[in-house]
C-alpha cells in the first residue's frame, strides 16, 4: 500500500525482496509510454512498470494508469498517483509464486482452460499485416486481445479504447484507420480513460452542431472532428489543462454545467454515468444494472459485464447466429446457479433482481480481489457443453489451492461482501449521502429506451422465457426506489437512509470502522 505523498516526483522500484523510492524529476511531464521506454532501458528490459502521463500530474478526473504492455487502470486512479507525486512504480524478479497445493492448482487450471478455450470469437476487425492476437502476460486462454506494431513499438488493440475516435475519424473521411489508432495512443500517451473520451467527443460535436459552443470558446477545431488536428488538439488541451481543457478535465458533466441547460440536455446522448462513462450496458434493458451503477461512484464494468455478456450470447442464440449458444432454459439455470432464482433471468420484472445484483457484486469484488480476468471470470457460462452453465465453484476452489485455507463458494462471496461493505463506508464517508446517493441520471428515469449497441432491437427473457423487448421501457422512481428498499434489506442496511448498520458491520468482522462512522452520524 502506498501511504502519503512524495515532496518530489518518485517512482517506486520494487526488486529482490525490496522496494526503492527513487528520484523521478527527470521523468516528470514526461509522456507514458516514452517514461516505460526509459525505466526499461535503465533497469533492464525484463522489469515491468506501471506508469502516470502528465494528465495523471495535472490531475485531470479521469485519468489513467497504464502498463507498458497497454492495460490501463481507470476510474481516475492516475490521478491518485499523481497527487502522491508516484510517476511510476516498476516491478522485477524471477522468482515464481508457489501454491500450497501445486497439483491441485494444475488439475483446476486444466479444467478452467478446458471451459473456457476457444470461448471468445474474434470479433474486433484484424487490421491485415498489422494486428495479431496477444494474450496478457499469464493467461494461457486468450480472448480477442491484440497488438500491433507501430514505428518500432507495440501497442495494444483491443476492446471499446480501440473505439475511441474510430466511428469519428470514418465519417470525416481521409484514412481513419491511422487516425483511429494514433488517436487510442494519444489517449494512452497522456494518460487520458478513453471510456470518457469517446462520449466526451461526441458530447462536443452535439454542442457544436446545435451552437452552444463554438471553436472560438473552446480552443478547438470542433468542425474538424474526426480529423487528426482535433484529437491531437483536444487530448494535449485536456492533459495539460490548456484552456478550455482545464474544465473538460473535469469531466463532461462539469464542463456541461458551465455552459448552461441545452449543453447538459445534450450530455444524455451520450454518457451513462456519474463518471462520464459511455452508454453501453443500459438498465433500461437489463433492470438489475439499475442497482449496480446507483452504488458505484464509477462504472462498474466487471458487474455489468455478467448479465450483459450472457444476454449477448442468448440473443445471438435467438437469432440463430454462430456464437449464440445460451438457450432460454440455460439462461434460466444459470439464473438459478449464479443469481438467486429463475426470476432474475426475467428482465421483464423488477422482481429478483436485487437479489441478483448483490450475488453478482459480492462476486465482483472477490473476484477483483483475486484478480481474475473480467473476460474469462465467473464462468457462467460454458460455450462447449451441454447445458452451458458454468460452475460458481471454481474460484474458491482456485482460491483454496493456492492458500491451503479451504474456502467454499459462501464463503468467497463473505469475502466479497465484507469488501463491498468496506467500500460503503468509504463513500459513505466522503459524502454519498445513502439513499439519496444512489441514484441514475435523470434521463434512465424520463426518457424510454430506444436502442443498446449489442442489442439494437433490446430483445431479452421475458416471463418463461418468453422473448420480449424492453423498447420504450424507463426506470420509473417508485419502483426503482422500492428496488433500493429490498436491495438495503437484502444488505442488512438502514432501509429509510441506506446507511450501514453496527450489526451489519459487526457481522461482517467490520465492527472497527463503527466508532469512525458513528461519530459521523452514519451508522444506524
Ligand atoms: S482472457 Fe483476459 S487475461 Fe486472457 S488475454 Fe483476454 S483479457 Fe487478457
Amino acid at each position: 500500500m502506498v501511504r502519503g505523498h512524495a515532496e518530489r516526483p518518485v517512482y517506486l522500484y520494487i526488486h529482490d525482496g525490496t522496494a526503492e523510492i527513487r528520484n523521478a524529476a527527470a521523468l516528470w511531464g514526461k509522456p507514458t509510454f516514452e517514461v516505460a521506454d526509459s525505466l526499461k532501458a535503465e533497469l533492464g528490459q525484463g522489469v515491468s512498470v506501471l506508469t502516470i502521463g502528465p494528465a495523471a500530474e495535472n490531475r485531470v478526473i479521469f485519468a489513467t494508469m497504464i502498463t507498458d504492455d497497454g492495460a490501463s487502470g481507470a476510474s481516475g486512479l492516475g490521478s491518485v498517483m499523481g497527487s502522491k507525486n508516484l510517476k511510476a512504480i516498476v516491478v522485477a524478479g524471477d522468482k515464481k509464486p508457489v501454491a500450497a497445493d501445486p497439483a491441485r492448482l494444475d488439475k483446476l487450471a486444466g479444467r478452467v482452460l478446458q471451459l473456457r478455450k476457444d470461448t471468445w470469437k474474434n470479433w474486433l476487425n484484424d487490421l491485415p499485416g498489422r494486428t495479431s492476437l496477444r494474450a496478457c502476460y499469464g493467461c494461457g486462454i486468450g480472448c480477442f486481445r491484440k497488438a500491433y506494431q507501430h514505428q518500432g513499438r507495440r501497442y495494444k488493440f483491443f476492446c471499446q479504447a480501440v473505439h475511441v475516435y474510430w466511428g469519428a475519424a470514418e465519417q470525416y473521411g481521409g484514412d481513419s484507420t491511422e487516425v483511429g489508432l494514433e488517436a487510442v495512443r494519444l489517449c494512452d500517451r497522456y494518460g487520458l480513460d478513453t471510456t470518457v473520451m469517446q462520449p466526451l467527443i461526441e458530447w462536443l460535436g452535439n454542442c457544436y452542431r446545435e451552437g452552444v459552443l463554438t471553436e472560438k470558446e473552446s480552443g478547438l477545431p470542433l468542425s474538424k472532428i474526426g480529423s487528426l488536428e482535433f484529437i491531437d488538439g483536444l487530448t494535449r488541451k485536456i492533459a495539460y489543462r490548456e484552456g478550455f481543457g482545464g474544465q473538460l478535465a473535469q469531466g463532461t458533466a462539469r464542463a456541461a454545467a458551465g455552459l448552461g441547460k441545452r449543453a447538459q440536455e445534450l450530455l444524455n446522448a451520450s454518457i451513462l454515468t456519474r463518471a462520464n462513462e459511455s452508454r453501453d450496458y443500459d438498465p433500461r434493458l437489463v433492470i438489475t444494472n439499475s442497482l449496480l451503477y446507483a452504488t458505484e461512484q464509477r462504472r462498474p464494468i466487471n458487474q455489468v459485464h455478467e448479465l450483459t455478456h450472457a444476454l449477448w450470447m442468448w440473443r445471438n442464440w435467438t437469432r440463430g447466429e454462430e456464437h449464440g449458444f445460451i438457450s432460454t432454459d440455460d439462461f434460466i439455470n444459470i439464473g438459478r446457479l449464479f443469481w438467486g432464482g429463475e426470476a432474475a433471468a426475467d428482465f421483464s420484472t423488477y422482481e429478483g433482481k436485487a437479489l441478483a445484483a448483490k450475488k453478482i457484486q459480492d462476486r465482483a469484488l472477490a473476484k477483483e480481489s483475486l484478480i481474475l480476468c473480467d473476460f474469462l471470470w465467473p464462468i457462467i457460462w460454458v460455450r462447449f457443453a451441454d447445458s452451458h452453465t458454468g460452475d460458481p465453484t471454481l474460484e474458491s476452489q482456485v482460491l483454496s489451492a493456492i492458500t491451503g485455507r479451504e474456502i467454499d463458494r459462501a464463503g468467497l462471496d463473505a469475502i466479497g461482501e465484507r469488501v463491498f461493505n468496506l467500500q460503503r463506508a468509504i463513500f459513505l464517508r466522503q459524502g454519498w449521502g445513502g439513499r439519496r446517493g444512489d441514484r441514475l441520471l435523470d434521463y434512465l428515469h424520463n426518457e424510454p429506451l430506444e436502442f443498446t449497441f449489442f442489442n439494437p432491437d433490446c430483445i431479452v427473457p421475458g416471463k418463461n422465457g418468453e422473448v420480449v423487448t424492453r423498447k420504450g421501457a424507463r426506470i420509473e422512481r417508485k419502483d426503482f426506489e422500492d428496488l433500493k428498499s429490498e436491495y438495503y434489506t437484502l444488505r442488512g442496511w438502514d432501509v429509510p437512509s441506506g446507511l450501514l448498520t453496527e450489526k451489519k458491520l459487526h457481522d461482517l468482522g467490520l465492527a472497527d470502522i463503527a466508532p469512525d462512522l458513528k461519530a459521523r452520524d452514519l451508522l444506524k
